[in-house]
């Protein structure tokens, strides 16, 4: 069976003189199908950031109807309410996949 996944871009964004946490602009990850893969020049990131940003993701792979606001809200906060730090989610591609019945 065949099916379409968006590819996705995660970028933080915002001005760094409001992040409360060590978050770097322009640092992120791809998500390809299963995998993520950070930048290459993105050295850490935080694991509170990347918990609050992995239930979108699979939701945000899969999401193409226009009129559903997971469709088209792209920005996470970091869960800092202290930090004004966002993540910018981008499809970049969309990829088909297949995975045969048994
Ligand atoms: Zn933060």
């Amino acid at each position: 069976m065949k099916y379409k996944l968006f590819d996705l871009k995660i970028t933080t964004i915002g001005d760094k003189g409001t992040f409360n946490c060590s978050h770097i602009v322009g640092d992120g990850f791809f998500v390809c199908g299963e995998q993520i893969q950070f930048f290459e020049y993105t050295k850490q990131f935080s694991h509170y950031a990347l918990a609050t940003l992995l239930p979108y993701l699979a939701a945000k792979q899969r999401a193409d109807d226009v009129n559903d606001w997971m469709y088209y809200e792209s920005l996470i906060a970091c869960p800092d309410p202290q930090c004004g730090a966002l993540f910018s989610i981008e499809r970049t591609e969309r990829a088909e996949y297949e995975y045969g019945e048994e």
